[in-house]
């Protein structure tokens, strides 16, 4: 047989990169990938609304998905035209890279996989520290601005996994140097206390804001959204695969969406709960956890590694920080009796 080195064909900025590890431990607690506790659907909304979606599985799904963005539109007092949805905000990253190039500009420790698109389409990442309190530093920002010219700037806020809000004049001030697109992620914003970016979408030509249903209870479905001026979502528009929001995500997330009030329900149990566990991590003598806007508490503990591995062994998975945040491990916020397995756990493991 002809020898083939497939190393060879690919490019080499594909064969330098590492896959996005995502590798599913078997536990009895989550607490690892920011997910809700709670499935944001109820199951008696089935019977009829998903039946008849069964019955047109071999149809295509609607490639603009309107009924699922105009819903998404009237939510937040726009028109469908301000938005594109993705499946996942993962999705719209790629289309926002493939559409504007790069470099790319983002602040560090963040979400890994504005760096690990960047790459993968062969576009130079900027990485730019953020300081001491985890906020952006402005100044090497804007530095890095006027001398690289970065087509696009990614700011998670809060940020993911340090959980803060970054400064909002400090995210104003960048938007309004860049000469570019700026995207803030505002993935987390439900759990937050400050109003976000919506509201400058107005006044900034150059704003994009992503938000996705992932972390309020939908994850499954894989569903995100650019919020931003109809001429820059139509461009994207361009790079967009015809039919990428399927016939069952489609439908799911429309009809979920029309329960406002259970999902603002699950949302303020998991703040309440964010904060009850925050305070029980602070009374702990050899934890430190980062006050956090997010549904996920970051926390310094002396030897992380063993903590991890001996947290999994009493059937808990958190999330390992190293070469993120060295020393630090990342819990999600679960329900009030997974929240207490978690402490009981940590405190039996650091002893
Ligand atoms: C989880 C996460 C996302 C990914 O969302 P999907 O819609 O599930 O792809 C995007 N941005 C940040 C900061 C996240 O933490």
């Amino acid at each position: 047989m002809k020898k083939i080195e497939i190393k060879k064909l690919v490019r080499p900025n594909v064969h330098s990169l590492n896959a996005y590890s995502a590798k599913e431990i078997p536990c009895k607690i989550k607490l690892d990938a920011n997910e809700s506790p709670y499935s944001a659907f109820s199951v008696q909304r089935l019977a009829f609304s998903v039946k008849k979606i069964f019955q047109t599985l071999n149809r295509y799904p609607d490639p603009e998905a309107k009924v699922l963005k105009g819903i998404i539109a009237k939510n937040i007092n726009l028109k469908p035209e301000n938005i594109l949805l993705g499946n996942g905000s993962d999705e719209l990253i790629y289309y926002l890279i493939a559409t504007f190039g790069g470099p790319v500009l983002y602040p560090v420790p963040t979400f890994s996989i504005y760096g690990i698109i960047s790459q993968a389409l062969g576009e130079k990442g900027i990485a730019i520290k953020l300081d001491k309190e985890f906020d952006l530093n402005t100044d090497k920002i804007l530095t890095a601005i006027k001398k690289l010219r970065p087509k696009l700037i990614f700011l998670s806020s809060p940020n993911n996994p340090t959980g803060n809000c970054f400064s909002s004049d400090k995210i104003l001030k960048i938007i309004e140097v860049s000469r570019s697109i700026v995207v803030v992620d505002e993935a987390y914003q439900p759990f937050s206390s400050e109003r976000g970016f919506l509201p400058l979408l107005r006044d900034y030509k150059n704003l994009v804001i992503m938000r996705t249903l992932s972390k309020i209870g939908l994850a499954g479905l894989r569903v995100g959204f650019l919020i931003a001026d109809a001429g820059i979502i139509k461009e994207v528009n361009k790079v967009r695969l015809p039919f990428n929001i399927n016939l069952l995500s489609q439908a799911i997330a429309a009809e979920a969406l029309k329960n406002k009030r259970m999902m603002g329900r699950y949302i303020s149990t998991i703040v309440s709960e964010r904060e009850r566990l925050f305070d029980e991590l602070s009374e702990i003598k050899s934890i430190k956890p980062y006050p956090t806007e997010a549904n996920f508490i970051l926390f310094k503990v002396k030897n992380s590694d063993k903590a991890c591995q001996k947290l999994l062994r009493r059937g808990v998975l958190v999330r390992n920080m190293k070469g993120v945040v060295n020393g630090c491990l990342r819990v999600t916020v679960g329900t009030k009796n997974e929240n207490n397995s978690f402490l009981k756990a940590l405190k039996e493991v650091i002893k």
